[in-house]
Parts: structure tokens; sequence; C-alpha cells
């Protein structure tokens, strides 16, 4: 990709294909330069590289000229009208980050430390598992990883849904996905590092052996949130669309609010019914949501308006507001998601759910009350203030202590959640998690594998004869 410039006008970023190395040799061809960046922060498999092109001559039918052509003469032209469907595979690419690295990912550290802390007994409590802040942090993380990826998937596919339309030319729901991908790609890519740490320190420090399994995923995970897009910029690509939205919203003199001027402030979280209660999550996250976006928009408005900035200094002051209203607007949208996918499981094929599907509605409802509310105590203190009437003190109480209810309810399915993903030994590669359970006996197989001198204890013979010899000759001089 390269900016394209024709008879002095600048196109922006254009795609061509361009031949590097010698088809022989396989070096470089002339004003070529090339090479891999070396190691980086995860995914090192992945041998990114760098290229210099100096005085390069690119053939003009070198360019991939299906929205835009540009002739011999030097002149620019877009064919048809769909040329943003080439923004269309950046939103399947955020939609895969939201399900992989919030959702895959930190479901893959959930299980290990799961299996490990289920079998590692403590004197007090049988296991380790049973402690309340190990039980608390690791349900909750499992929660948020399900919640994140069955939201990033049912994205993919609403993506391969609406593909055909894109591709016949009707660009009408890009700008929704491209501003929900943004947000669950930012999502997911801060929650991830973050859950897969968490569960890493319920395990202790065997969670720092590499052969637990949970230093890989922490590293694979930890360069999410500027990979792909910094998450910052991608909340405010969000915050853009959210601006637009709120815009239309006044001038078409819709005083109520999008979703949660119904919130109701009577609820029962502890009751058996947690679709109803999934419910009621959905329109408080919908109303601090709505909230903080019309906070920012008026802050914005007004350092226009009344202190006569201009608007990209206006969006730039209001930034942070601006991202606090993306981040809860894509949990409210994660959350509303999570409910939607519950509600159609069961349905796709036969029909209608049968009693195991109820019977797995039900927990998957336990797993999205836990989730919802979650998230939004863990981040009510940037909106309290708009939220008092609708949420009052006591309230925002019971919703703190009912996690740790909600919890005791989920973590007997705890083991059963994790290993319904299938993830297989070889895939966690670790000595603390396996499937079986075995982790005093898997670990001591692996320290004994791991070094080639575990095994062969007289390999370290010549290094002690050696060290012996330096300090002999040392002692002489
Ligand atoms: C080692 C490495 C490997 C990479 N691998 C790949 C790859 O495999 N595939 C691929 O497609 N790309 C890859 N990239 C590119 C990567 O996607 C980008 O680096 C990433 O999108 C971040 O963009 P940036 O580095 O330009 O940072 P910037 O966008 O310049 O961000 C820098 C800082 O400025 C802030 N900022 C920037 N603009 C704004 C704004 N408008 N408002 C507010 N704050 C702003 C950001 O929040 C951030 O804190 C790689 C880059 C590197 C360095």
């Amino acid at each position: 990709m390269a900016q394209l410039i024709t008879d002095g006008s600048n196109h922006g970023v254009h795609p061509f294909v361009c031949q590097l190395r010698d088809v022989d040799t396989h070096l470089p061809l002339s004003g070529i330069e090339l090479g891999d960046i070396g190691t980086k922060q995860g995914w090192n498999g992945i041998d990114n590289g760098y290229l210099r092109l100096d005085n390069v001559r690119v053939p003009r039918t070198n360019m991939l000229m299906k929205y835009f052509v540009v002739h011999k003469d030097g002149r620019y032209e877009r064919i048809g009208s769909n040329d943003k469907a080439i923004y269309s595979t950046l939103i399947y690419a955020r939609s895969l980050c939201a399900s992989f690295y919030g959702g895959r990912m930190v479901i893959m550290a959930a299980s290990v430390a799961i299996r490990h802390c289920l079998v590692m007994k403590c004197d007090k409590y049988g296991s380790l598992f049973e402690n309340r802040f190990v039980k608390n942090t690791l349900v909750t993380e499992l929660a948020s990883g399900l919640a994140i990826w069955l939201a990033g998937n049912a994205l993919s596919n609403e993506y391969k849904r609406l593909l055909p339309r894109i591709m016949d030319g009707d660009s009408s729901p890009l700008p929704a996905l491209h501003a929900i991908s943004s947000g669950y790609k930012a999502l997911s890519t801060y929650l991830g590092p973050e859950g897969v740490e968490r569960c890493r320190r319920c395990c202790g420090q065997v969670g720092g052996l590499v052969a637990s399994g949970l230093p890989i995923i922490s590293e694979t995970v930890s360069p999410g949130v500027t990979i792909d897009g910094d998450n910052t910029v991608m909340y405010l690509q969000l915050a853009r669309y959210l601006v637009k939205l709120e815009r239309r919203r006044r001038e078409d003199g819709d005083s109520k609010n999008e979703r949660g001027d119904d919130v109701d402030n009577e609820f029962d979280s502890s009751g058996p019914n947690s679709k109803s209660f999934a419910l009621h999550m959905i329109k408080l996250h919908g109303l601090k949501s709505q909230k903080l976006i019309e906070q920012a928009y008026d802050r914005m408005t007004s350092l226009v308006t009344s202190e006569g900035l201009p608007l990209y200094e206006a969006w730039n002051r209001t930034s942070v507001d601006l991202v606090q209203a993306a981040e809860a607007y894509t949990i409210s949208y994660a959350v509303k998601s999570f409910y939607d996918v519950i509600m159609s499981c069961g349905n796709d094929q036969d029909g209608g759910p049968d009693r195991d599907d109820e019977d797995l509605k039900n927990v998957l409802f336990d797993v999205l009350c836990l989730f919802a509310v979650h998230s939004f105590v863990s981040s009510v203190n940037v909106c309290y203030h708009l939220l008092t009437d609708k949420l009052p003190t006591s309230n925002l109480s019971d919703l703190r202590q009912s996690i740790d209810k909600m919890v005791d309810k989920l973590a007997p399915n705890a083991l059963a959640l994790s290993d319904g993903l299938d993830l297989s030994d070889a895939e966690l590669d670790t000595c603390i998690g396996t499937y079986c359970g075995n982790t005093d006996a898997d670990i001591f197989n692996y320290v004994a594998d791991v070094q080639p001198y575990n095994a062969k204890p007289d390999l370290l013979k010549p290094v002690l004869e050696g060290l012996r010899n330096y300090f002999k000759l040392r002692s002489r001089l």
C-alpha cells in the first residue's frame, strides 16, 4: 500500500503488487531494501518485515483497480459507488480480534487456572478454588471471556450475513458495523491482558512457569491494545458514530433516550429468574451509555458555541469523555448481543429448544448476569452522578453484593463451561491445567524432561571440572 499521487493530487493509500526478489537467487531486486523487523512483544511466529523502495518503477497495471482506475494519461477515476466495501475486510479482522483476545484467550487462561485451583489443596477451604478471592476472580473472568467470545462471534456472523449485500453495492450497513467492530476490538483487547493476568495470579508462581501455558497466553494477548489500530483511536472511531447518532436524535427532537428510560429501580438479583434480571441489566447499561454520550456531546458543543473553539479542538478536549462513552456503549452492545445469542440458542435447525437447551440457557443467563453486573459496577464510578435518580446508592450497593451470590451460583458449572469449548491439552500446552487434572504429576514430569541435564546428571561434569580448574588457577595467582 502507498499514497497514490497523480497530477499533483493525493488520492490516499492504495494497494499494488510488486516483485521484490529475484526468482532464481531470492536476492532483493535493485532499489529494494527489505528485512525482518526482529523480536516483538508477542506474535513472534509471524515474521513482520520492513521494506523500502528507492526509485522502483511499479507498472500502472500492478495496482489493484477494482474500485478505482488510473488511466494511461494519469487521470484518476472511481468505479461504481462501492469503494467503501474494501473496508469490510477490516471489519471482519476486528470482529475476529474481538472474539480472540478478551474471549477465547481469557477462557483458555481461566480454564487452566480453574482446573489447577480445583485440585490444589488448601487447609481451611478444601481447595484453592474455594478461596473467595480466587473463586470470584476465576468465575468472573470465565464469564467475561464467554460473553466477549459469544458477542464477537455474533458480530462475525452478522458481518458474513451482510457481506453479500455490501458486495452488491449496498454500503448502508457499513457505518454501524465499522463503529461497533472498532469498539469491540478495543474492549476485547483491553480485557484480554487484564483477564489473563488475573487468572495467572490465582495460580501463584507456578503460573509464572512457561510450562503452565499462562505466560505464553499472556505474551500473545499483551500487544493486542495497539495491534490493528490503537485502542484509543478505535474508541474514538466509535465515538464519532455515536456523536452523529446523538446529533440526529436531537435534530429530530427526540427527547427520549435510545434505551434505558424505563429502567426500573426495583430489581431482584437473587431470584431464580436470571432472564428478567438480564433484561434489567441491559437497560441499566443502555442508560449509562446514553448518559455518557449526552454528557460528552454537551461538553463538546458548548466548547464550540460558548468558547468558540474549532470542532477538531473541542473534539480533542472532549476525547477522554468520548472514549468513556464509547467503552460504555460497547459493553452495553455486548451485553445485549449476548442476550440475543442465548435467546436464539436451540432455535437454529429444529425449530424449538428442547429441555437440554433450556438448562443451557439458564446457565448462560447466569453467565450473562455476572458479566453484566461486574462490568457495570467496575466502571460505574465515572458516571454515577448521572445515574443517581435511576440507581440509588442502596441499589448500587446491592448490585455489588450480588456478585458473590452470582459467583456461588455459577461456580459448580465453571469446569463444565470451560470444558465445553473442547480446548485440547495440546492447545492449552500446560502442565498445571490438563484435562485429567493431574497437576502434581504433570509438573514433575515436565520439569524432569524440560532440560537435557535433568536426565543426564553427568552432563554438568565438564562444567564443574572447568570451574574447579579456573578457581585453582585463580588461587595460584
Ligand atoms: C512491530 C509491529 C508489528 C505490526 N504488525 C502488523 C501486522 O502484522 N499487520 C498490520 O496490519 N499492522 C501491523 N502493524 C501496524 C499496527 O497495526 C499499527 O502500528 C497500529 O495500528 C498502531 O498504529 P500506529 O503505530 O500508527 O500508532 P498511532 O496511531 O500513531 O498511535 C500512537 C499514539 O497516539 C494516539 N493517537 C493517534 N491518533 C490519535 C487521534 N486521532 N486521537 C487521539 N489519540 C491518537 C494513540 O492513542 C497512541 O497512544 C505493526 C506495527 C508494529 C510496530
